[in-house]
């Protein structure tokens, strides 16, 4: 559909795709579906699929760590094992799927953590519920749906853009500076990828407080590549409009924070989509 590197994609490119692929699914003559996408963005594009659509079928994404001129390209046996994935039907109720380097794993869960490596695609939290061995697919359990799936269908209604959530990525030393931007400035959402388990420096967590009374809603989320922020460990003071990541990167608190505005939740709905991600 998009003839493009995964950097030019985003919510605007998403959402057409996601409507394709309801539609494809819809059709009886269709088994399962499978989604070519670079790998650059590929874990938000799963992310926000799971949470927009309500496939029935297979839906599976795919993608290729190595150029299809490289030597030992990964791309063909990919998509073979994607389409063999897409239309099985033990996959039926599995909700949409990643399969890449002979794994299958949830899409909501996917992250990306290496910029070369094959095996760069893993499942967090969780681990991947199968895998395929030459043309056999392997389960290994019950199916791990997101416990939002399909949660913003409606948003496959809408044609307006999804309000812009900023992230903020802190660095040791870094002072004021990162947030002295935010200050009563318009914008409605903002995710602070914080150190460790979501802390900050002193001075940012009463900017934090002030952002969010200004009706900003703030997520801390943490800059490290497998995040746990919760209210206990992260530093600025949790309160109706600052709550912690739970378990979602930045960049998936950011989806998820934007459709959430753009269904016109209330801040304690809003906290309570991060919260289901722990069960405590
Ligand atoms: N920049 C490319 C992309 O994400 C890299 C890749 O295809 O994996 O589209």
């Amino acid at each position: 559909m998009f003839a493009t590197g995964s950097e030019n994609l985003g919510p605007y490119q998403w959402r057409i795709l996601a409507r394709r692929i309801e539609e494809l699914t819809a059709d009886s003559e269709v088994d399962g579906v499978v989604v070519t996408h670079g790998t650059d963005t590929l874990e938000e594009a799963a992310f926000f699929l799971d949470l927009v659509c309500k496939p029935k079928k297979p839906v599976v994404l795919t993608a290729a760590m190595r150029p299809s001129t490289a030597l030992s390209a990964d791309g063909p046996a990919n998509i073979f094992q994607a389409v063999l994935a897409a239309t099985s039907p033990q996959l039926q109720s599995h909700g949409l799927l990643v399969v890449m380097n002979g794994l299958v794993i949830p899409g909501w869960q996917i992250i990306k953590t290496d910029s070369v490596a094959l095996d760069s695609f893993h499942a967090y939290p969780g681990g991947p519920i199968g895998k395929i061995v030459g043309e056999s697919l392997l389960l290994f359990g019950s199916p791990n749906l997101s416990p939002l799936v399909g949660r913003f269908h409606n948003h496959l209604r809408n044609d307006d853009e999804l309000p812009f959530v900023d992230i903020v990525l802190l660095r040791a030393g870094c002072g004021d500076q990162p947030l002295a931007d935010f200050e009563g400035n318009a914008c409605k959402g903002l995710v602070v990828a914080g150190f460790g388990g979501g802390t900050m420096p002193d001075n940012l967590n009463r900017i934090v407080a002030e952002t969010a009374n200004s009706g900003c809603t703030v997520v801390v989320s943490s800059r490290v590549s497998k995040v746990t922020v919760l209210a206990e460990t992260m530093t600025p003071v949790k309160s109706k409009k600052v709550f912690p990541s739970g378990l979602l990167n930045p960049q998936k608190s950011a989806l998820l924070l934007s459709l959430a505005l753009d269904a016109n939740l209330d801040a304690l709905e809003i906290s309570e989509l991060f919260n289901v991600f722990v069960i405590q």
